[in-house]
């Protein structure tokens, strides 16, 4: 079922978890993400950004399919504009039923971040819409980014701006950074940030530039307070995998077998993740039939 993203998080928060949240571009990463989360009994996170639903998952075309395949899971399963920084993408999201928004204005003064979010947060919380906000910098890793410790969100900044905007969710700066990182490289977070963090705001703390962190970095965050971890550099490279794979062993496959092998590979990558940010087996399908969870 389709439900706020709200409602997953603080679940999540309450139960020292995570909930994955894949960037998700076509109904084969829709597909995947959606029977491994049911398969796993997980909740999970479809979303995408605006540069892929204006280059590849355009609006309405794929809302619909989330929508059908979401509607038939017994898992709850949220819908997340990631990356909102346009006030006209925030609008249309929340007009095609997204179930959360995230609107990122942390490039700009912290003002500025103030006025963008409460904005958004007035316009998608009477309509049932839950709102992420970021503060602090989450870099590119192929700029380098992600080792500007300076970037990392202030604790009592972070007070002051969830008091005003009223945000459901904060992703914040610890030292990861989006993209892949170089090779050999693995990020360093800062623990003891996310526990002031945490400890300080009480609420759900979100973790993008997920990909490439390592298996001990993501147990660390998602035990130290984050409840959603972004995941698009390595869904893409699983799916991209899947094919890689096929083509090796069979030049000759077609393009339909290329599809269902990146949608395999996709689906066996999330089930393992969901293993690792501990979000698997949170609901029973017999809990779903009275609408609990548990
Ligand atoms: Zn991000």
């Amino acid at each position: 079922m389709l439900v706020s993203m709200k409602s997953l998080l603080d679940h999540a928060d309450e139960n020292t978890y995570a909930v994955m949240a894949m960037n998700s571009i076509n109904i084969e990463m829709v597909r995947a993400g959606i029977e491994a989360a049911t398969e796993e009994r997980s909740p999970i996170i479809i979303q995408m950004g605006p540069g892929q639903i204006a280059k590849h998952a355009h609006l309405d075309a794929i809302v619909p399919v989330v929508r059908a395949l979401a509607e038939k899971a017994p898992v709850p399963i949220a819908l997340n504009l990631d990356h909102g920084a346009r006030l006209e993408d925030e609008v249309r999201a929340i007009q095609e039923g997204f179930t959360n928004v995230m609107i990122d204005a942390s490039s700009l003064p912290f003002e500025e971040n103030v006025q963008r979010t409460r904005t958004v947060v007035t316009l998608a919380h009477p309509k049932g819409v839950s709102v992420e906000a970021e503060l602090g910098h989450v870099g590119q890793a192929a700029a380098g980014d992600g080792r500007t410790d300076d970037m990392y969100t202030d604790v009592a900044q972070a007070c002051e701006f969830v008091e005003r905007t009223g945000c459901d969710a904060l992703a914040v700066a610890i030292g990861t950074a989006h993209g892949t990182y170089p090779k050999g490289y693995v990020p360093k977070l800062d623990f003891n940030r996310l526990a002031e963090l945490k400890r300080a705001l009480q609420m759900p703390l979100v973790l993008h530039g997920g990909s490439g962190s390592g298996e001990e970095n993501l147990k660390a965050a998602v035990a130290g307070g984050i409840n959603k971890i972004n995941v698009c550099t390595d869904a893409f490279q699983a799916a991209k995998e899947g094919m890689l794979a096929l083509l090796s062993e069979n030049p000759a496959a077609d393009f339909l077998a290329l599809q269902m092998a990146a949608e395999a590979s996709i689906k066996a990558f999330v089930k393992k993740y969901l293993h690792i940010i501990g979000s698997n087996d949170r609901y029973t399908y017999a809990a779903f039939d009275s609408g609990s969870k548990e």
